[in-house]
């Protein structure tokens, strides 16, 4: 491999068949598509054939880093996958591409160390299975004792139990059962693939992918790459926010990004008062986490000191995925908000959509589902195990607009 940075090999997992095929990762491929989001995108159009459904076996995973992940690059943790997704947005069933992104603590930078640069994951395991991957080696492993058992958390718990400096990529109970909406949870704080990445998981079967690797990454010229790296980090702590988002998250700039936000249902000034930076820190816990290598450390932990939910501690990305469902939802509670993102995190569905949803449902049929905590409550349940409505609301969107009768243009958020 004349490349730096990259593990140079692929490997390719039909669940079905159980096999694992390990490749040599194209040089051709890495200058024409660099890697991550590229390279991911050509092996699809080479695994993928066209009309294929989400959930059919045949539908491809490709899981990918890029050539700096795993080396000591600020920031380099990447994870980026790509599927088919299974959200259903127009009335002829088209569903797109999903290309999703997150940061992540350790699994990208385990993949790639443990010889790794890409999977493809094809098929659908007759019984639900994890995939563990260190040193070169594929195992399919039973996740018998997991699957419809252990949480997101509970999953990721008891593989760092075994081995505290694992990747950890898993899918709850939303994935399990096919929430169109479901995504995974890398290590804990980073959501991979609202659009159903997590579902489709599910489909083939496959609760979880846990990476360890000790093989290390190659640069081209260690002496300047570190000076350089070094340089970087240097700059990024001398940036004033830094500090801002330390404390709250990666956008906690409120000045900068409320008015963006703002959905008008309650006014600016009542809104920042109930769920504005001051509350937040409140419910700060104790650390953020950080992806690989990263100083910014912009994952956020909230907690619930005293209460019903007492104890409580829950991940998100910023603190304005709370404050904004909070304003759709009409709660005043931030520790009630938290305990919804638990939920969500934990079964491994998109906070931010449940949060949307929840206020069309409760908005529209206020009658039947008064818009107080417990309703909530009562309906992410049923979304999460698909029963009742839960059944048309775990189909997303589209299918709740046509079962309400919503004219979705017509409903911007919380102004209806
Ligand atoms: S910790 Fe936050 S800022 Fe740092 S790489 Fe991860 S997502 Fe980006």
């Amino acid at each position: 491999m004349k490349y730096f940075g990259f593990a140079g090999k692929i490997a390719h997992i039909d669940l079905s068949s159980q096999k694992i095929r390990p490749f040599p990762l194209s040089e051709t491929y890495i200058s024409k598509f660099l890697g991550g989001y590229g390279i991911n995108n050509r092996l699809f159009w080479d695994y993928q054939a066209p009309n294929t459904d989400p959930f059919a076996p045949e539908n491809t995973i490709i899981l990918g880093t890029g050539p700096l992940v795993g080396t000591l690059f600020p920031g380099a943790g990447k994870v980026i996958g790509t599927t088919k997704s299974p959200i259903i947005a127009t009335p002829k069933k088209l569903h797109f591409i999903d290309n999703a992104v997150v940061g992540s603590r350790r699994f990208g930078m385990m993949l790639k160390n443990a010889g790794f640069d890409h999977l493809i994951i094809t098929g659908r395991a007759e019984k639900p299975v994890y995939l563990k991957i260190t040193n070169d080696e594929i195992q399919i492993n039973s996740a018998e004792n997991l699957w419809g058992i252990k949480d997101i958390y509970e999953t990721t718990d008891l593989f760092l139990h075994e081995n505290p400096l694992s990747g950890i990529l898993a899918i709850g109970k939303g994935g399990e059962k096919l929430v169109r909406y479901a995504l995974a949870l890398v290590d804990y704080s980073g959501h991979l693939g609202k659009f159903g990445f997590g579902a489709v998981m599910g489909s083939k079967n496959l609760k979880a992918i846990v990476t360890f690797g000790t093989k290390g990454v190659k640069v081209a010229h260690p002496p300047e790459f570190l000076k350089l790296a070094r340089e970087l980090r240097q700059k990024i702590r001398a940036v004033p926010l830094l500090k801002q988002f330390h404390d709250l998250g990666i956008t906690s700039g409120w000045a900068l990004q409320a008015p963006l936000v703002y959905e008008g249902n309650v006014p600016y000034r009542e809104w920042k008062k109930k769920f504005g930076p001051k509350i937040w820190k409140k419910h700060k816990f104790q650390h953020n986490l950080a992806c690989g290598g990263c100083i910014v450390a912009c994952r956020t932990d909230f907690h619930v000191p005293a209460g019903p939910y007492q104890g409580l501690t829950s991940f998100t990305g910023h603190h304005f995925l709370p404050a904004r469902v909070a304003l759709r939802l009409g709660i005043e509670d931030p520790t009630l908000i938290i305990k919804l993102l638990d939920i969500c995190n934990r079964a491994g569905v998109c906070f931010f959509t449940v949060g949307g949803l929840l206020n069309w449902i409760t908005r529209h049929e206020t009658d039947s589902f008064p818009r107080e905590i417990s309703t909530y409550l009562d309906l992410l349940e049923k979304i999460i195990s698909k029963t009742d409505i839960g059944e048309i609301a775990a189909n997303g969107w589209y299918p709740v607009s046509q079962h309400l009768e919503i004219d979705p243009d017509g409903f911007f958020e919380g102004r209806s």
